[in-house]
């Protein structure tokens, strides 16, 4: 294992690689690496000679009252964790080697950034698409892994690699559980053990709406009876938006044909939990 914090050096040793006809595969994460992270690293592998796990808490995507100086943070036990995967180079760039004091550039990806996590965190899809923009130039991989779990980045970066001419092939994982379906998240961490029981709330949530949208035919409908059903479940949770979408276009069903996206972002306590389910009728 290689752990790199210069971006120059990682492009130049990649150079290499490539040279040599090997295909490199990209997996970013922030660290404070879990099962879900590590099922995209095991897929990466399995698809490329060569494999990059980047680790940055890219400060461009945190609003100014949210987590970033408390976001957990472990370098140690990341490189544990990975060690088991074999040779790899793991990105580590210090927040000055990605944005210079004079950084001006952004990348946007306006209408899929704007429902869902995009109301409530402005500016945070542009500092995700920015980071993954300035990670695809740094590493150029063919192909690169990301988690259905963060369904709208995902849909996000498949854009802007199209948008952009990417030559990347953005690849999807489903999303890992814990036993009782709260999906894993570093910021799983934040919760006591009271809510630790209420979170898994979203994903009863996302059950209910998989069971219900069987029989139902409104969706607006739909979504009040999913509303009611979280306030009479865990009235201390505090649901953020609870949305049935199109899944390609992240626009509002009208009726519940087809494909559906049932996502939702809901607090608990101090700790904003997001999760969503594609539900096929
Ligand atoms: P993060 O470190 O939260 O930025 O996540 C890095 C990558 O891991 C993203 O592509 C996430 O979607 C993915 N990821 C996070 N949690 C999970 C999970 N529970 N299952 C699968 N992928 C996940």
């Amino acid at each position: 294992m290689k752990l790199i914090e210069d971006p120059l050096t990682l492009s130049r040793l990649l150079k290499k690689a490539r040279a040599r006809g090997q295909k490199i595969a990209l997996v970013p994460t922030m660290g404070a690496l879990h099962e879900g992270h590590l099922s995209l690293v095991n897929k990466a592998r399995s698809l490329a000679d060569i494999l990059v796990v980047s680790i940055f808490v890219n400060p461009a995507q945190f609003g100014p009252k949210e987590d970033l100086k408390k976001y957990p943070r472990n370098l140690r036990k990341d490189l544990a964790a990975l060690k088991p995967f074999g040779p790899l180079f793991v990105f580590n760039p210090r927040p000055q080697d990605l944005y210079k004091k004079d950084h001006e550039t952004w990348v946007e990806v306006e209408k899929l950034s704007q429902p869902l996590c995009g109301k409530s965190r402005p500016g945070h899809f542009r500092g995700v698409a920015t980071v993954v923009a300035k990670l695809f130039n740094i590493v150029q991989p063919d192909l690169a892994v990301f988690g259905e779990k963060d369904y709208q980045q995902l849909q996000i970066i498949k854009k802007m690699a199209r948008d952009l001419n990417f030559p990347i092939e953005v690849i999807s994982c489903p999303t890992v559980r814990e036993y009782d379906g709260l999906a894993l998240s570093s910021r799983n961490s934040y919760l006591n053990k009271d809510e630790r029981r209420s979170a898994t709330i979203l994903y009863r949530t996302l059950n209910q709406a998989k069971e219900l949208i069987k029989k139902r035919k409104d969706a607006k409908k739909l979504q009040g009876e999913l509303l009611d059903f979280i306030h009479l479940q865990e009235p201390k949770a505090k649901v953020e938006y609870l949305e049935l979408l199109d899944p390609l276009t992240l626009e509002p069903k009208k009726d519940l044909k087809g494909k559906v996206l049932a996502a939702l972002a809901v607090w608990i306590g101090k700790t904003r939990l997001i999760d969503n389910l594609t539900i096929s009728k």
